[in-house]
């Protein structure tokens, strides 16, 4: 069966006529097109194209001859097949050529949503057993997900981390939540919860005097004092301070803020971060390492957390009840802080 009919001054191919050029074909085309799995059938529109009909699927296609002759032609017909067979072995259906994209087609998939892919990652999925994922169906699932631990999924994520999503909590309480926390349940509602999220935690600013290197460390927790003696593996005789302490009204609240520091600090102070590699080993902690010179922006960024949420600044004191083994851990109250920035500040 052929789909193109030969009129005297043209060819029907695939209901479109191309009028036909009075041209001879060069003799050598014809063994050159079927080495690469073509008949040459004649010239058509103007001097540099011809019709070459895929020795696989006998489909017509026009063609410009300088891509016969010194390249590789390719089947479209051929290759939307390919990719219709691999959309059918794991279920689903090509529908259509993307317009937009040549590489993208538009997919119905087995829940009956059409998606939009890229042909090579259908192709892999089929090569690879993998079905494709339906963003729909899996937005559904989260929402599913949510509602046994009593939340509801309430959209995308307010702040840009990836893998986050917004979710209302039953007493009403929105706030953004890993996707994977949630599905283990692993959350607390801030606006409710009797838990740490929703119970009062602290933001620190503590002085480590690592040998030669005074660094400064920003971070939240509901004991700070531990924190600072058991948890962040500090070894004993390094000098260290509670430089400040804020009691915010949740962890929620506490993380928050905390994060939006870090974040001015990259964004404008990226200098006095002390990369891992420099502390390495000494302090058990990723990053939230400062030089000593950043204690005065640092200060600066807790001040506004203290103008925005009133009544945070907290007796450090308070924090570090009992002396360390190694008795090296001394407190600054905020008053004497106070006096002591106020003589460094203009
Ligand atoms: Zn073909
Ligand atoms: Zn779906
Ligand atoms: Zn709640």
């Amino acid at each position: 069966m052929s789909d193109y009919t030969r009129l005297p001054s043209a060819f029907l191919i695939a209901g479109t006529s191309y009028p036909a050029v009075a041209l001879p074909l060069d003799p050598s085309w014809l063994a050159i097109a079927r080495s690469k799995g073509f008949d040459i059938l004649g010239r058509v529109v103007d001097r540099y194209r011809c019709v070459l009909r895929c020795h696989d699927c006998r489909t017509p296609a026009v063609v410009r001859i300088n891509v016969m002759r010194d390249h590789a032609p390719l089947c479209h017909a051929c290759i939307q097949r390919r990719r219709a067979a691999a959309a059918k072995a794991i279920g689903a259906e090509l529908i259509a050529a993307d317009a937009q994209h040549r590489h993208y087609g538009h997919f119905r998939l087995p829940c009956d949503h059409v998606v939009r892919r890229q042909y090579l990652r259908v192709e892999k999925a089929a090569a690879g057993g993998h079905a494709i994922d339906c963003p729909a169906c899996r937005e559904t699932r989260y929402g599913t997900e949510a509602q046994a631990f009593g939340w509801n999924l309430a959209g995308k994520a307010k702040g840009r981390r990836p893998g986050y999503r917004r979710y209302r909590h039953r007493c009403g309480h929105r706030q953004d939540v890993s996707i994977g926390n949630m599905a283990w349940g692993d959350t607390s509602c801030g606006g409710c919860a009797a838990n740490w999220a929703g119970k009062p935690s602290f933001i620190y600013l503590f002085r480590i005097d690592l040998p030669g290197l005074p660094v400064v460390k920003l971070g939240y927790s509901a004991r700070p004092a531990k924190r600072l003696r058991h948890q962040l593996g500090i070894a004993r005789g390094i000098k260290t301070e509670i430089l400040r302490v804020m009691l915010l009204p949740s962890g929620n609240v506490a993380v928050r803020e905390e994060s939006a520091c870090h974040r001015t600090m990259r964004e404008r102070h990226a200098g006095l971060i002390v990369p891992k590699a420099t502390f390495g080993d000494a302090i058990n902690t990723q990053g939230e390492i400062y030089h000593a010179a950043a204690l005065e922006v640092l200060h600066g960024l807790l001040d506004d957390v203290a103008l925005r949420l009133p009544q945070t600044d907290v007796d450090a004191t308070s924090c570090a009840t009992s002396s360390t083994p190694s008795g090296s851990t001394a407190v600054t109250s905020p008053r004497n802080l106070r006096r002591r920035m106020s003589t460094h500040r203009p």
